[in-house]
């Protein structure tokens, strides 16, 4: 069991899959990106799922995976699959900026995806544009992202759901 100097039992761990982004957030880069990590220094699925499993061992239930975007890793969905399968670990969440994740939400949770946590700086289009330095967001175009893995989730009911669409249609 690994336990922290005051004596807590760890049971969560962050795992960041990439430093890359499709996002240009005007606090967090410049606009020409930053200077990447080469992709061999990165860890590999294989080296990420032997963490995982050690990890576990020492009583981590909760795996979250972040970036830069986690969407935009090509293997997202193979490792959230390995790291789903792995006994003991209850539950795999990633933090995202939804660009992606109108595509990759049925995926995710096919595999195991729990739960997510999406980064959104501001529901007003032009000010997200001008936030993000262009990228274009709206709120149907937010919920039809959101909405696949919402509605699998066991902790989605109707009521929460109504009120996220409506917060998304200001
Ligand atoms: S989405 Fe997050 S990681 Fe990407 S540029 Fe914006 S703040 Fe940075």
């Amino acid at each position: 069991m690994f336990i922290d100097p005051f004596g807590r039992a760890i049971t969560h761990l962050r795992i960041s899959l990439t430093d890359r982004c499709n996002l240009r957030c005007v606090y967090c880069m410049p606009k020409e990106g930053l200077q990447w990590q080469p992709r061999a220094d990165q860890l590999s699925v294989e080296e990420i799922v032997r963490v995982v499993e050690t990890a576990s061992q020492g009583g981590v239930k909760r795996v979250r995976l972040t970036g830069g975007e986690p969407l935009v890793h090509p293997q997202v969905v193979e490792i959230v699959r390995r790291i789903a399968s792995i006994p003991n670990i209850e539950e795999v969440s990633l933090t995202t900026n939804a660009m992606l994740l109108e595509r990759l939400a049925w995926p995710l949770a096919d595999v195991g995806l729990t739960r997510v946590n999406i980064s959104l700086d501001s529901l007003d289009a032009d000010k997200f544009r001008r936030i993000t330095r262009g990228a274009c967001r709206n709120g149907s175009v937010c919920c039809r992202r959101i909405c696949p893995l919402a509605r699998r989730s066991v902790c989605w009911d109707g009521w929460r759901m109504k009120r996220i669409v409506r917060l998304l249609k200001r």
